[in-house]
């Protein structure tokens, strides 16, 4: 019989976070091998993704995990010669009413107790920002520069290829069916094709995360939900960042309206369904279309010209708070979780990945462990405390 082929790290799921672990693994000299039961890099919900990438969040370990994630994309092309899409355009979110006024104003201590470049601009600042913008209502926004987008697809293979490049081993098309346990040990993992050994196993399987949990007989709470985006033909550059509208639609039916123009000229574009859409339904609904564009239209009055050229919708690994599950598995060893991004896993991903590395290479991550002490996988799920820019 042949032994099972050793690894010092094992991930499962090559997308958003599995592919910057196992760069960032690779890059320190760890065997890694990456399993995906997709045919290649960032099939799964990474390519959902429209691509927005913030520091500027309400919650202080998604502020230093979006800032750790800044610095891989924006250096990226530096440090490998590779374009994937980085546009520095910043993060808008304009106020329209009163309430998202003080929502917005509210967070920009806690935003700037990590020195995030975030400022309150007048109704005068954000027209010049968001050209075209509609000044009805308008009471001002919020506005950080540093913040911009990044192609989803152009990174998941770009990390591929680094990783690659550092002796990382991928296997697609192989899907994760066990995990090798030795008392409270992971030690490895069995897939439709073999079976594979490493001290230390990462799941990183996005929605499928709490099926491999489950194998370990661990518990956690992910729910898929569903999302829908579209993206235009390419039109001339108009709009540098990436707009967040924070009301609820006119029509009951939508809260949060996010887009953007991307590297290439087009316009990407989703929205919050309310209520949500649990479970894994990815046809696009009827609905998507009329209700995203009378929103565009009202926010941006000369969108009403864009050609659509492709909707689709995806899944959010949503947790009940709202907040990723990032560190050790309760009662077991050598299983780390990098899992329940959220709305948000691509822009975390980097700065989960070098923590994911950290604890893996020197046993602490690397920010303050006790900054991520709130994305523990022990902890109390349902407790009150919810992400306000989830
Ligand atoms: C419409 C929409 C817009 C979005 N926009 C943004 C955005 O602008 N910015 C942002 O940050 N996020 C955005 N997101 C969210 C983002 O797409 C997700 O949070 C993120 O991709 C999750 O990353 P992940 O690595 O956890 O999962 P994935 O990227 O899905 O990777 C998990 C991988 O694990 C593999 N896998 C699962 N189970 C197994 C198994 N048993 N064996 C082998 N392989 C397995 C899957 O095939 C998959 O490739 C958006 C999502 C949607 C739907």
């Amino acid at each position: 019989m042949t032994q099972p082929a050793e690894f010092d790290a094992i991930v499962i799921g090559a997308g958003s976070v599995g592919n910057p672990t196992a760069y960032f693994l690779a890059r320190e000299g760890l065997r890694v091998l990456v399993l995906d039961e997709l045919s290649s890099s960032g099939q799964g919900q990474n390519k959902a993704a429209i691509g927005g990438v913030r520091a500027s969040h309400s919650d202080p370990a998604k502020i230093r995990l979006g800032q750790l994630s800044l610095e891989v994309f924006a250096g990226w092309r530096d440090a490998t010669g590779t374009d994937i899409g980085w546009k520095k355009g910043g993060y808008c979110f304009p106020a329209f009413d009163e309430k998202v006024e003080e929502t917005l104003q509210g967070l920009l201590s806690v935003q700037r107790q990590f020195r995030l470049s975030i400022d309150w601009l007048d109704a005068e600042g954000i027209s010049n920002r968001v050209t075209g913008i509609n000044r009805a209502g308008l009471r001002g926004g919020s506005y950080s520069p540093d913040d911009g987008q990044v192609s989803p697809l152009k990174a998941s293979e770009s990390f591929t290829r680094e990783a690659g490049r550092r002796g990382a081993v991928y296997r697609f098309g192989e899907t994760v069916r066990s995990l090798v346990l030795e008392g409270s040990a992971v030690v490895g993992v069995r897939t439709d094709q073999g079976e594979y050994r490493a001290s230390v196993v990462v799941n990183a399987a996005g929605v499928g995360a709490a099926r491999i949990c489950a194998m370990a007989g661990v518990t956690i709470p992910i729910l898929p939900e569903s999302h829908e985006a579209g993206i235009s033909a390419p039109v001339r550059e108009f709009l540098n960042p990436l707009v967040v509208d924070l009301r609820p639609g006119p029509e009951g039916r939508t809260i949060n309206l996010y887009f953007g123009q991307d590297s290439d000229g087009q316009v990407i574009f989703c929205y919050t369904p309310k209520p949500p859409f649990y479970g894994e339904n990815r046809t696009s609904t009827v609905e998507f279309m009329p209700t995203v564009a009378a929103r565009l239209v009202e926010v941006i009055p000369r969108l009403k010209n864009l050609m659509v050229r492709r909707v689709w919708r995806g899944l959010y690994p949503m947790t009940p708070d709202g907040i990723p599950i990032v560190g050790w598995a309760p009662n077991r060893s050598g299983f780390l979780l990098g899992v329940g991004m959220c709305g948000q896993g691509f822009m975390l991903g980097p700065g989960v990945a070098r923590n994911l590395a950290s604890w893996v290479l020197r046993g602490r991550p690397e920010v303050d462990s006790d900054l991520l002490a709130p994305l523990s996988p022990s902890r109390d799920f349902f407790a009150a405390r919810k992400e306000a820019l989830k």
